[in-house]
């Protein structure tokens, strides 16, 4: 068998370093925020070339705490991808705003920055693209087009940690950048954490006081904030993985590699890697008019796969409400039903690579 990821290999790998930093924690008698809550966003800020770093609770509610500080609220609109993760959008709907979708480009799945300004109304606030898959969306474009129409970037970087845009780090180009460590993520926490990077002092001050409560000083409360803080066991487990990431990030790039070597021949439509972007391979993901089929042979032999997403927000039913056809985002909608993700992380053996390259070959 060939999980699709083995997130306990990424344990072992540095369990005496863990088991020390949790034992600190532990024995410091200190567990909400604190000493290692505040060394990590300080180490995670000097990563990414950021002047501030705020940690909290999880990715969704970093992207909701991003929008919160930039104000905005019910009657804004917030251009978002019409295919990525559904906490995108929701981080959108929980400010009481109205995501409003924009198709990819069909060869990167990210946001197309053509399409942007079609979709600007008197009521867009934000453009908020993300990084899907850990290839930075084309940063340069969105933040002229957010500078000529006075909006801000926020960026969904979620699957992006150590992503290069034009050779610099993902983390501080937009107003504010959100990230996840969820454990599956390329910097993943033992549970749920999350952060926002920005080089505005201001917007990080406000967001360290609304996921506290709205408080900066402790039973004074300026706004109705929310309790969404950094757990210090995570801000520490985090410290020991930030320190491998970018080996990490090497091992995912040379899985990539060969996938994308071996795979050339085959028909599959493979990832494409503009000559500006430098993709942390958060998933390498194919694509399939059969890919149903593909995932069960696969399935059979062994394999595990994914499907980064079969439903995109717009056709949710959570998001029923705001009456989008099925056809009304066709880029979306096409690629959900053809993507696969084939197995990818640190602790992959090549190997394994060599198997699963053979097995799709013979699948296909
Ligand atoms: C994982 C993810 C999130 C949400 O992160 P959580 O920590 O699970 O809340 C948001 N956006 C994208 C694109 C993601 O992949």
């Amino acid at each position: 068998m060939i999980p699709f990821l083995d997130l306990r290999a990424a344990y072992l790998e540095l369990k005496h370093e863990i088991d020390e930093a949790v034992s600190r924690v532990l024995n410091s008698g200190w567990y909400i925020l604190g000493p290692e809550a505040e060394a990590f966003e300080a180490e995670f800020a000097d990563y990414c070339g950021t002047a501030h770093c705020v940690g909290v609770a999880n990715g969704l509610d970093a992207l909701t705490l991003a929008l919160r500080a930039l104000e905005v609220g019910p009657g804004d609109e917030v251009i978002v991808p019409s295919n990525t993760y559904i906490a995108t959008w929701l981080a959108v709907s929980d400010v009481g705003a109205t995501p409003v979708p924009v198709e990819p480009a069909p060869a990167t799945h990210n946001i197309d920055p053509a399409r942007i300004e079609a979709a600007i109304t008197p009521h867009t606030r934000v453009l908020l693209p993300v990084h899907l898959y850990g290839q930075p969306a084309d940063l340069d474009p969105i933040l002229a087009i957010a500078r000529q129409h006075d909006l801000n970037v926020v960026e969904d970087a979620a699957q992006a940690h150590g992503a290069l845009y034009k050779g610099e780090r993902i983390g501080g180009h937009g107003d504010i950048v959100c990230w996840s460590f969820y454990p599956g993520k390329n910097l993943g926490a033992m549970g749920d954490a999350g952060a926002i990077t920005t080089n505005d002092a201001d917007l990080a001050e406000r967001i360290a006081m609304l996921r506290n409560y709205g408080s900066r000083e402790k039973y004074v409360n300026e706004v109705r904030g929310v309790n969404s803080r950094l757990d210090p066991l995570q801000a520490a487990v985090l410290r020991v993985k930030l320190k491998v990431l970018d080996k990490w990030t090497e091992r995912r790039r040379a899985i990539a590699a060969l996938y994308s070597e071996h795979l050339a021949e085959t028909g599959l439509v493979l990832p494409a890697v503009p000559e500006w972007s430098d993709s942390a391979w958060h998933l390498y993901v194919l694509r399939s008019p059969r890919r149903d089929a593909l995932q069960a042979a696969l399935k059979e032999a062994g394999i595990g796969t994914l499907i980064h997403y079969p439903i995109p927000p717009y056709r949710q039913q959570a998001y029923a409400d705001l009456g989008f056809a099925n056809e009304a985002f066709p880029i979306a909608n096409q690629l959900a039903g053809e993507v696969i993700s084939l197995p990818m992380g640190p602790h992959l053996q090549f190997k394994d690579v060599e198997k699963i390259v053979r097995e799709v070959r013979s699948a296909v």
